[in-house]
């Protein structure tokens, strides 16, 4: 058994959208495997847009990864050597051992995956977290009814994707908006969208709303909130009375840094926002779906058998090589990935 991993670190934080040198690759020691501990080698793991927010020193819901340290993630892989009872060499599990090789973790840090029911990725995907994310925000802050009108950025993307699926499985009319035409074409065509706006098409925020209004002509009931930006001002207008905002991400603004320190952002975003939720009475609910794993069995026992039936489907979107991964989570800052971004490690 091969006693090195290779892992990548922060090498330093940056300042705006990440660079290449913000990342170093290393090669080290397999640490010793304590009692209890199970070795994981990794066959594939996530890249999400919440790291960008992991990769600053700016207090949020989770901690910042340290300088030097290993850039943390959710990966797949198999067992190789094991202290701990509840599981095997040969084994499959999702862990969290981040961007790296192999990594060490413990069977409560663990879930066993069966490759027979389903491909060990779509527990990164369609099936885990992001997939999770769309459903939960959706069905449990939206209140999707039908004949509604939802609207979802980043579209094609795992979280917008199961967002739209699973509002049009419930009757309501989905318009997407995404990043240039083939994102919008797979919006329509793969996932069923009844339309999709490329927001790369207008210049401001203005423009946007008038292709926008073209395409929800009752208004707006809910807007699942992935982007922020350009998107979220053309939105917020056309928001029906007693709409609903699941906020779920902000992506728009994830290279800004600490915003609550960042004078540059202060706009007149706020106070136009705000008399938004104001006179249209809007429920905004931002949320953190690790706070809600408990309902994941629900959304397995919705969105299991639909994927079964083809009624929800997905993509992913595999880039070959941990060394290729800083290169990727660029490109998933900026929209390059089309659908769910994986690194394929061997
Ligand atoms: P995606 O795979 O959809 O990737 C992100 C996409 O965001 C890009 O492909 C791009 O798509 C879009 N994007 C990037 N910059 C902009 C911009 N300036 N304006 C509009 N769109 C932009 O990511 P996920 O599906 O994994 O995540 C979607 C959102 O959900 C993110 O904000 C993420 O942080 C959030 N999230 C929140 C969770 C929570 O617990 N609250 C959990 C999981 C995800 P395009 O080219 O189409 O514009």
């Amino acid at each position: 058994m091969t006693d090195q991993m290779q892992r990548i670190v922060l090498a330093s934080r940056p300042d705006g959208a990440p660079r290449n040198d913000n990342f170093r690759l290393e090669t080290v020691e397999i640490p010793a495997l304590g009692d209890g501990e199970v070795l994981i080698k990794a066959h594939y793991f996530s890249l999400d847009p919440y790291m960008r927010g992991r990769m600053d020193d700016a207090k949020s819901y989770a901690a910042g990864i340290g300088i030097d340290d290993l850039m943390a993630g959710g990966a797949v892989g198999e067992v190789i050597a094991s202290n701990a009872p509840e599981f095997v060499p040969g084994d499959f599990a999702l862990t969290m051992t981040g961007w790296a090789t192999h990594g060490i973790a413990k069977p409560v840090e663990m879930r066993k995956l069966d490759p027979a029911l389903a491909p060990i990725t779509t527990a990164l995907g369609v099936l885990g977290m992001p997939g999770f994310t769309g459903w939960y925000g959706l069905t449990e802050l939206g209140h999707p009814q039908k004949g509604e009108t939802v609207v979802v950025g980043a579209a094609t993307g795992p979280v917008g994707s199961m967002v739209g699926q699973v509002a049009r499985m419930r009757g309501l009319r989905v318009v997407g908006i995404a990043g240039g035409e083939a994102k919008c074409s797979m919006a329509t065509e793969v996932y069923g969208f009844d339309a999709c706006i490329d927001h790369r098409a207008f210049e401001g925020a203005r423009d946007l709303r008038e292709a926008l209004k073209q395409h929800c002509p009752d208004g707006i009931d809910i807007y699942f909130e992935n982007v922020g930006g350009k998107v979220l001002e053309a939105v917020l207008p056309l928001m029906n009375a007693h709409g609903r905002i699941p906020l779920c991400g902000m992506i728009a603004w994830y290279n800004a840094g600490n915003l609550g320190a960042n004078a540059a952002m202060e706009s007149l975003t706020a106070p136009r926002l705000w008399q938004s939720i104001l006179v249209k009475h809007l429920s905004v609910n931002g949320f953190i779906i690790s706070n809600h794993f408990d309902r994941y069995p629900e959304f397995l026992r919705e969105v299991g058998p639909a994927i079964a039936a083809g009624q929800v489907k997905h993509t992913e979107d595999i880039v070959e090589g941990l060394e290729n991964a800083p290169a990727a989570f660029r490109g998933l800052l900026t929209g390059k990935n089309m659908g769910k971004l994986l690194v394929k490690v061997i």
